[in-house]
């Protein structure tokens, strides 16, 4: 397989400023990495906050963005094991870990101090050839839709962890708050497959069809709702067990803490800059909720996620298109204009 020197990639140099379709060295992997050729990638709106750096931790500079790159394996380095050229690979956020502290010991790899992470402190998948870390890199079956599979490597892999974390039973119902967009749209079908009711959260009747034809019983449209409490509340007979919350509104946050369903769990998972959860203490005492974050995913909860849609029981609602158009695709998503998953295809 020959390898070119030079590439295509979107770069930006400084937080918010012009994000740069052009020729850049393709890298050349260290002793422990693989490098992918990077078919195509998911645009998540982490990738945005990366861009806009409105988080309080500094990104890379220059950076090339994204984390859900699916690709092939073109080259190995040399310390390389259990990789081949040809393999299907996944960029996805957690790039490398120290996997010796005691989080990495307990597979909560994610919470490392030392956490590498695609798109933001190392190189991502906003290009066509990445570097990943040959441990951390997701491995996807070979003959896999690389353009279906790549939201799973952040979105998937994120809302299949969040789930777990509510620690619901069959049958019992989760509110996905944000249900309509990248994380949102795989959280309602990971949920319906764990045997979940969906309640799902989100605004105009669009959006209402789109997460209905995803498998939720019942839309409350944020927009519309006089009271998306006391709607919650009465049509899940006393509030959702779980709540995942993947919109990127405080605002929404703040009353997940109110519906939830007395000794339910609300689960942080979007990431509005700076904004703080707020719920009353009396009533979170007396319902004995629990308020719980989760940040992506461990190696387990990533082939456990690919497993799902490679069975047939997510389908990734996506539209592709070149990553020349990531800038456009960042608009839309300022504007709440997406529905599912963009999916830039890096060789246009
Ligand atoms: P997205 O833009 O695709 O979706 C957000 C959705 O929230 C949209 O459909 C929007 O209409 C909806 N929304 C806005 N206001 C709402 C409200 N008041 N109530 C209900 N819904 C509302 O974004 P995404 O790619 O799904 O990412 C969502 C967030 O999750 C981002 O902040 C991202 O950085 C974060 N994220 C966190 C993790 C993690 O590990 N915790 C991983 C990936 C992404
Ligand atoms: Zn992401």
């Amino acid at each position: 397989m020959s390898i070119p020197k030079t590439q295509k990639a979107v770069v930006f140099e400084t937080n918010g400023g012009p994000l740069l379709y052009k020729d850049i060295p393709v890298p050349t992997p260290k002793s422990n990495e693989i490098l992918i050729n990077v078919k195509y990638s998911g645009v998540c709106h982490t990738d945005l906050h990366a861009w806009k750096g409105d988080w309080p931790l500094a990104t890379k500079l220059p950076l090339v963005g994204g984390h859900e790159g699916a690709g092939v394996v073109v080259a190995l380095g040399k310390d390389v094991k259990g990789w081949e050229i040809g393999d299907y690979a996944g960029v996805k956020w957690l790039n490398g870990s120290c996997l010796s502290c005691e989080y990495c010991q307990k597979s909560a790899e994610s919470n490392c101090a030392e956490a590498d992470l695609s798109g933001y402190t190392h190189d991502g998948s906003f290009q066509e050839y990445a570097t990943a870390d040959a441990i951390h890199a997701a491995r996807i079956p070979k003959g896999t839709d690389l353009a279906e599979v790549s939201p799973i490597l952040c979105a998937g892999i994120t809302v299949y962890k969040a789930l777990k974390t509510a620690g619901l039973e069959a049958g019992q119902w989760v509110a996905i708050s944000g249900a309509a967009g990248g994380l949102g749209s795989l959280a309602v079908q990971y949920a319906k497959a764990m045997g979940y009711r969906v309640i799902a959260i989100d605004g105009g009747e669009e959006k209402g069809k789109f997460v209905k034809d995803l498998g939720a019983e019942y839309y409350v449209d944020f927009t519309k709702t006089k009271d998306v409490v006391k709607e919650i509340q009465t049509a899940t007979n006393g509030g959702p067990h779980g709540v995942i919350n993947v919109s990127v509104s405080e605002a929404a946050v703040n009353q997940s803490a109110q519906y939830v369903r007395p000794t339910g769990t609300v689960v942080l998972v979007g990431l509005p800059a700076g904004a703080k959860i707020s719920a009353p203490i009396f009533d979170s005492v007396v319902k004995s909720i629990n308020i719980r974050g989760s940040y992506v995913g461990n190696r387990a909860d990533t082939a456990e996620a690919i497993d799902f849609f490679a069975r047939g029981l997510i389908k990734c609602p996506i539209k592709i298109v070149g990553l020349s158009e990531l800038q456009n695709i960042y608009e839309l998503m300022e504007q709440g204009k997406i529905l599912g998953r963009y999916v830039v295809d890096t060789s246009k």
